[in-house]
């Protein structure tokens, strides 16, 4: 297991700008996009988490809609496995599956394609695709428990979550079945 040493991490923690009360009163919104910017840091993150993941035989990274598709690209480029995205309702045009989670106030849903790791969600071999789930941050963990739930709703294997921050006094770790690892908290 690869984790990060405490210079490097301070160091992708300080690119992290941290926005209060955006988008609503109370909210400490972490804006990765200076990260993003700093490149750096965005550097110093994309070579651990290659090195962390380069032994895991992974067939797919799959991204959270929208800044999981940042990360998990390029780090599905770097491994030579495909991405997929995790899409918010309504946005991908052939056949999908979807999961719906709860919000504060109603439920959002997410989908991918039904295909998108392989029929049935295996490899030609017959083996179930092994697959890597990213997003920049999990909160209360609704989003990355429905996406972690879909991948294995269509036969894949979910074989760790993968975070950039994690807001560990929400627990949203909890209700997700595969390890998760957070390279910041
Ligand atoms: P949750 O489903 O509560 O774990 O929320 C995770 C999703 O919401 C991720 O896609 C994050 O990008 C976004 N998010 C939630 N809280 C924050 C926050 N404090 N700062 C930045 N993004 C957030």
């Amino acid at each position: 297991m690869k984790t990060l040493d405490a210079e490097t991490k301070q160091q992708i923690l300080d690119s992290i700008r941290t926005i209060p009360d955006f988008p609503k009163p109370g909210i400490q919104f972490k804006d990765i996009t200076t990260l993003l910017g700093d490149s750096k840091a965005f550097r110093l993150l994309m070579d651990h988490l290659e090195a962390r993941y380069s032994d895991y035989t992974l067939d797919y990274v799959a991204g959270i809609d929208a800044r999981g598709f940042i990360f998990g690209a390029v780090l599905a480029d770097r491994l030579g496995v495909g991405f997929v995205p995790v899409r918010k309702k309504g946005k991908l045009p052939y056949t999908t599956v979807s999961e719906k989670y709860s919000l504060e106030y109603g439920f959002d849903e997410v989908e991918i394609h039904i295909d998108a790791f392989g029929h049935n969600g295996c490899q030609p071999d017959g083996r179930s695709s092994r697959v890597l789930l990213i997003d920049d941050l999990i909160a209360t963990g609704g989003t990355a428990v429905a996406a972690s739930r879909l991948i294995e709703n269509v036969g894949a294997t979910c074989v760790e979550a993968c975070f950039i921050m994690e807001l560990a006094f929400l627990n949203g770790r909890e209700g997700i079945q595969a390890p998760v690892y957070s390279v910041l908290d």
